[in-house]
C-alpha cells in the first residue's frame, strides 16, 4: 500500500483537504508508515499520518492539511497565543510560569551571542512577542519579529518590528543584518523548513547566530509516549526530527553547527505531563481542570527535574553559524 492508500482508509471530516508532500529534505517521494496522529491539545476531529522517509529516514505529516486549512488548527486556544487567564491563586503561578519561559529563553541565548544596544534580534513565529519584549527590556536592542497569524493585539506589541505572513516569503528582511535569529518551535510547523533555514542564512550578519529548538524525536518521552507524544501535535507538526536529520538539515541549509544541546529552553515536564494525560483520558485538554495538578506535578518531579538537561527528555536545540 502506498502513501495515499494508506492514509485513505483513516476517517476525516469531508471538507478538510489534504496534500501529498515529498520528504523536505531529499525531496524523494517513497516513504513507510511511522504513526497515527490526533489533535490531542485540543481535541479537534482529525486522523493525521506521519511516515519516514525511504530514502534519508526523516520523519514528517504525510500527507498535510493544506496551508489555507492549517490557520483554523491555530485558534485562540492555541498555548503560545494564549492570552490573560483567571485560575484564581493559580493566575500568578501559570504568569510566572510564562514568563520564566522567556527569562529561560534569554538565558540559553546570552550564553552564545552578547547583546547590546545596537544588536538586532529577529523570532520568527514569534507569537505575541514576550520574548523579544523581554530581550529588548534587558539589552535595549532593536526587535523584529515574523508570525503568520494576524491580529495578535497585545500590550506594547506595538514595540516590534512586526512582519505578517510565512517568513520565507518575507520581502523587507535585509540581507546580512541580523545578530541573532530565533526560531522557538517553529521550524516543526513549517511547510517548508529548508526555505525557512536558508532565509535565516541570508538575513543573518556573517558573525551572526541562529538559535533553532525544537521536540526531539530520538528524546525518552518520545520512547513512552509514541503516538500519544506531545511533539506529534497533530496536525501543526509538519515534520520531526531526530538529532541527526535536524543537524543535517542545518547543514544542508549552509549552516556550521557550533553548538548542540540535548534540551531546550521549553519545560520538558510539559511533555511528561501532557503524554501522560493523552495516554490517560485520551485527545482533549481543558487546560481550566488542569492547571492545579499541573503544578503539583511539577512540584513532585523536582528532584528529578534537577538533572533535565541530561536526561535527553524532550527538546533539542542548535546554535548556528554561517558556513560562508
Ligand atoms: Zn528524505
Amino acid at each position: 500500500m502506498n502513501t495515499m492508500e494508506r492514509f485513505e482508509k483513516l476517517e476525516n471530516p469531508s471538507h478538510y483537504k489534504f496534500e501529498k508532500v515529498a520528504c523536505y529534505l531529499c525531496d524523494k517521494e517513497d516513504d513507510e508508515f511511522l504513526l497515527h496522529g490526533e489533535e490531542d491539545l485540543t481535541g479537534k476531529e482529525g486522523n493525521f499520518q506521519y511516515v519516514t522517509c525511504s530514502s534519508c529516514g526523516l520523519a514528517y505529516q504525510n500527507p498535510r492539511v493544506s496551508m489555507e486549512q492549517i490557520k483554523d488548527f491555530y485558534d485562540s486556544e492555541y498555548i503560545a497565543h494564549r492570552k490573560k487567564k483567571d485560575w484564581g491563586v493559580l493566575t500568578p503561578l501559570y504568569e510566572r510560569a510564562m514568563t520564566k519561559h522567556d527569562r529561560d529563553k534569554e538565558k540559553l541565548v546570552s550564553k552564545y551571542v552578547s547583546l547590546n544596544k545596537d544588536s538586532k534580534v529577529l523570532d520568527v513565529g514569534c507569537a505575541v512577542g514576550s520574548f523579544l519584549l523581554y530581550v529588548k527590556d534587558k539589552h535595549a536592542c532593536h526587535i523584529s519579529g515574523v508570525d503568520f497569524k494576524e491580529d495578535l493585539a497585545f500590550p506594547r506589541f506595538n514595540e516590534i518590528d512586526f512582519h505578517c505572513g510565512l517568513f520565507y516569503e518575507q520581502k523587507n528582511l535585509e540581507e546580512n543584518s541580523y545578530d541573532l535569529i530565533t526560531m522557538w518551535h517553529y521550524l516543526e510547523h513549517c511547510y517548508d523548513p529548508m526555505s525557512s533555514l536558508e532565509k535565516a542564512k541570508k538575513i543573518l550578519k556573517p558573525k551572526g547566530r541562529l538559535v533553532v529548538e525544537v521536540p526531539r524525536l530520538d528524546s525518552l518521552s518520545y520512547k513512552i509516549f509514541k503516538d500519544k507524544w506531545p511533539g506529534v501535535q497533530a496536525p501543526q507538526h509538519t515534520v520531526m526530527f531526530d538529532k541527526d536529520h535536524f543537524i543535517a538539515m542545518a547543514e544542508k541549509a549552509g549552516f556550521k553547527v557550533s553548538t548542540y544541546l540535548p534540551y531546550g529552553a521549553f519545560p520538558p515536564y510539559f511533555y511528561l505531563f501532557a503524554g501522560s494525560y493523552f495516554k490517560l483520558f485520551g485527545k482533549g485538554m481543558d487546560l481550566d481542570k488542569i492547571v492545579a495538578p499541573y503544578f503539583m506535578g511539577q512540584l513532585l518531579m523536582k528532584p528529578f527535574l534537577l538533572f533535565e538537561k541530561k536526561l535527553n527528555l524532550a527538546m533539542q536545540t542548535l546554535i548556528l553559524e554561517r558556513k560562508d
